[in-house]
C-alpha cells in the first residue's frame, strides 16, 4: 500500500478533492491522508462540503487563516513540512492556485517528495492576481502536471515545459466529474429553490469574491451597480462570499439584490439548474455554468477558461456595469449548443491512473 497526502484548504479544493477521494477509495493500492490547512473555515465554506460530498475527514487540520498572504503561506509551509516528515508519503497532491497549493508544493518538493499539481497550466497572464503567482510557481516544481484543457497544455508548451523533466497530461477538468456525480442527488437534497420562492421565478445567479474586485472599491461598486441594474429586469441571487460581505458592510453599501449566505454544493447545483444565466468572477462557476447549459457573464478582465469565450458560451465584461447589462441582454435571447466537449470525460479515474504510475516509477 502506497501513501499520498492531499492538501485542501479552500472551497474549490474541497470540490476537486471530493472527486479524487472518491476515485482513490476504489483503488486498493493507494491510501490517502488529507491535510486541511484551514484557509477556509466557516461552516458554510468548509464543513458543509465535507458532509455533503462525503469527503474523508482530514487527519490533520492546521487551522491557519486570517493572515496576510506571506504570513499564511509561510505558516502553512512550516506546518505541512512537519506533517510530511511524519507521514512520509510517496507523493503530495495539490489543487488549483491558492496559498495552500503553493505551501503544500514547496513543502513537498523541498523534502524530495513527488509532487502532483491538479489544474496545472492555467494562466490568466495577470501577474497582479495572487492565484497566477501561486499556479506558476507550483507548476514549475511539479513532477506530474495534470491539465484540465488543451489550452492549459499549450500554455505550458509555450513556457518551455517540453524542456523540463516532468510529465504533463490533459486529463480533462476534474470539476466536470463533480457536477456529473453530485448534481444527480441535489434535487432531493436541496430545498433552497422552494425556500427562496424561485420555483417558477426566473433569476440570475451571481457570485463575486476575487480580490481584484473586492479590494478595489470603485470596481466593487461598479459590479454591484451592474447587478442592481439587472435586478430591475430579473431577480438576482448572490450567495455572498465572507470577504465580499465584510467589504460591503465596511463601506455601508446596500443594493437592491437578494444576497444570501454562501451555499453548500447541492444548493449550488440547484441554483445552477434553475437560473437563467450566471454572472461571476469565480473560476469554477464559469465552467459549472457551461456544464448546466447556462451562459456566463465574467466580471473580470480575463479568464483562464478561454475556450468558453472563444465559443461564445461566456463573455468578459470586467467591472463595467453597462457591459454587464449588455451581455446579460444579449445572452437572454441567445440559443447555444452546449454539447461541445471542452472538458473531457472520466477525469478522476484518469488522474488516479497517472498518480499510480508516478508512485510506482
Ligand atoms: N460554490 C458553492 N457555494 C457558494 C459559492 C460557490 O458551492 O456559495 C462553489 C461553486 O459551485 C464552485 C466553487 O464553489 O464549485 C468555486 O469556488 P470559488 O468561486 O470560491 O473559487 P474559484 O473557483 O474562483 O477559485
Amino acid at each position: 500500500m502506497k501513501k499520498i497526502v492531499t492538501i485542501l484548504g479552500a472551497r474549490p479544493q474541497f470540490i476537486k478533492g471530493a472527486v479524487l477521494s472518491r476515485e482513490l477509495a476504489k483503488c486498493a493500492t493507494i491510501t490517502e491522508v488529507i491535510i486541511h490547512t484551514g484557509q477556509h473555515y466557516d461552516a458554510n465554506m468548509s464543513a458543509v462540503f465535507f458532509e455533503e460530498m462525503g469527503i474523508p475527514t482530514p487527519k490533520y487540520h492546521l487551522n491557519i487563516n486570517g493572515l496576510s498572504h506571506g504570513a499564511m503561506t509561510g505558516q502553512m509551509l512550516t506546518e505541512i513540512e512537519q506533517v510530511l516528515l511524519l507521514e512520509k508519503p510517496e507523493a503530495v497532491v495539490v489543487f488549483g492556485d491558492t496559498n495552500s497549493t503553493l505551501a503544500g508544493a514547496l513543502a513537498a518538493k523541498k523534502l524530495g517528495i513527488k509532487l502532483v499539481h491538479i489544474e496545472a497550466g492555467l494562466r490568466s497572464f495577470n501577474m497582479q492576481m495572487p492565484e497566477e503567482i501561486n499556479r506558476i510557481l507550483t507548476d514549475r516544481i511539479s513532477d506530474l502536471l495534470i491539465c484540465p484543457t488543451q489550452q492549459a497544455m499549450d500554455n505550458l508548451e509555450l513556457e518551455g515545459y517540453g524542456n523540463i523533466e516532468n510529465r504533463v497530461v490533459n486529463s480533462g477538468d476534474i470539476m466536470k466529474d463533480a457536477v456529473q456525480y453530485y448534481s444527480r442527488f441535489s434535487a432531493e437534497k436541496s430545498k433552497l429553490i422552494a425556500r427562496l420562492g424561485l420555483t417558477n421565478t426566473p433569476f440570475v445567479l451571481a457570485t463575486i469574491h476575487r480580490q481584484e474586485n473586492t479590494d478595489d472599491l470603485s470596481k466593487l461598486k461598479a459590479i454591484f451597480q451592474g447587478l442592481e441594474e439587472i435586478a430591475k429586469k430579473e431577480q438576482v441571487i448572490v450567495p455572498l462570499h465572507p470577504r465580499t460581505k465584510a467589504l460591503l458592510e465596511k463601506h455601508q453599501l446596500h443594493y437592491n439584490i437578494t444576497c444570501i449566505p454562501p451555499v453548500g454544493y447541492f444548493d449550488m447545483m440547484e441554483l445552477l439548474k434553475h437560473c437563467s444565466l450566471v454572472v461571476t468572477d469565480s473560476g469554477g462557476l464559469q465552467k459549472e455554468a457551461f456544464f448546466h447549459k447556462k451562459h456566463c457573464v465574467i466580471a473580470r478582465t480575463e479568464t483562464e477558461w478561454v475556450e468558453l469565450v472563444q465559443h461564445h458560451f461566456a463573455c468578459i465584461v470586467g467591472s463595467d456595469p453597462k457591459k454587464m447589462v449588455d451581455a446579460y441582454t444579449a445572452f437572454k435571447t441567445k440559443e447555444s449548443d452546449f454539447s461541445m466537449d471542452l472538458f473531457g470525460e472520466d477525469i478522476g479515474s484518469t488522474i488516479v491512473k497517472e498518480i499510480q504510475q508516478l508512485i510506482d516509477a
